[in-house]
């Protein structure tokens, strides 16, 4: 009997694979819930000009935080959003919220706005739509709005490829620029780089060398800022922690940087007093 039941049944019945279900399930519960309670804010974490040491942009980052219990972390809850569709619901809620914070930042201080995509997003028919007017309600100027997307998205062949272009080509025409988060993690050829509508490579943390005498993958991001460059891409280095790092990249001509050593993820108050603050130390610098 049991052979008869076969692969489906045996599946179904492994305990493991169930209790994996349960969670699925009860996950994506939670997340309806804390959309519904208004339970997700948004981080922002600068990324820095290496060259001046100045604040040139913030990438937003959803945050969840459910009442009376510990924050849940990106890492969980975006693919848990993305399975069920809600991605779609959180990422534009994510867009509105971190377009109107950084209107005022990028009135006062001309600081930019980096906002992650999923590729489920830009599966939506009605995604440019709502991302132009998300920009166009905040008072956010289109060209101080990147949007970040992964390498996946666009080069497989195929509806959602075309779907995805023709969003970002239509938001790329308002003046809205295009990142590649996550740089280096795929499986994808170089050749795409050339031909996609994009304007920044974010090289993946991944990158960053662990020891600082490792030539090898000092080589590694030499390649790739290189690569780059001559695509006349900007270049962002994420997971910079080190002082090392920061000079590493300076060394090798990389734009920006972004990393626990220049700060963390903060509230947007948080980043209103930094932006404040690494104002005056501009101007003292200049004074
Ligand atoms: P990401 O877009 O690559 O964002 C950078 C991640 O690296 C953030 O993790 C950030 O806190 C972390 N990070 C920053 N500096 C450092 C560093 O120096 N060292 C290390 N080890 N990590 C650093 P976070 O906030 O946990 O987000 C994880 C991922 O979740 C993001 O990776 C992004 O893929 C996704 N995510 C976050 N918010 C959103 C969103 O609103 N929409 C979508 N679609 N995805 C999001
Ligand atoms: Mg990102
Ligand atoms: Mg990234
Ligand atoms: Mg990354």
């Amino acid at each position: 009997a049991a052979k008869a039941a076969g692969k489906d049944r045996a599946v179904m019945f492994d305990p493991r694979l169930r209790q994996e279900q349960i969670d699925r399930v009860r996950m994506v519960e939670r997340l309806r819930a804390g959309l519904a309670n208004d339970e997700f804010t948004v981080h922002y974490q600068p990324i820095v000009d290496l060259r001046d040491g100045r604040i040139a942009a913030v990438e937003a980052l959803a945050r969840w935080i459910p009442p009376g219990s510990d924050p849940i972390g990106p890492d969980c809850f975006i693919p848990a959003a993305e399975d069920s569709g809600l991605i779609i619901e959180l990422g534009e809620r994510v867009l509105r919220r971190a377009c109107a914070d950084a209107a005022a930042w990028h009135r006062g201080h001309g600081v930019a706005l980096t906002v992650n995509v999923s590729p489920r997003q830009l599966a939506d028919p009605a995604f440019a739509a709502k991302a132009r007017r998300a920009v166009a309600d905040s008072g956010l100027p289109a060209r101080a709005l990147t949007l970040e997307i992964t390498e996946g998205v666009l080069v497989n062949a195929g509806t959602q490829a075309d779907q995805a272009l023709s969003h970002l080509a239509t938001l790329r025409g308002d003046g809205i620029r295009v990142a590649i988060d996550d740089f280096g993690t795929g499986y994808s050829s170089l050749a795409y780089l050339r031909d996609l509508p994009i304007d920044t490579l974010k090289i993946d943390k991944s990158f960053m060398p662990a020891d600082p005498a490792d030539l090898r993958q000092k080589a590694l991001v030499r390649a790739v800022v290189d690569l780059a460059r001559s695509l006349d891409l900007t270049t962002v280095a994420e997971g910079v922690e080190t002082p090392h790092h920061a000079d590493l990249l300076r060394e090798l001509g990389c734009d920006r940087g972004q990393g626990y050593l220049f700060a963390r993820p903060a509230p947007a108050a948080r980043v209103t007093a930094l932006l404040a603050a690494d104002q005056a130390a501009a101007a003292t610098l200049a004074g």
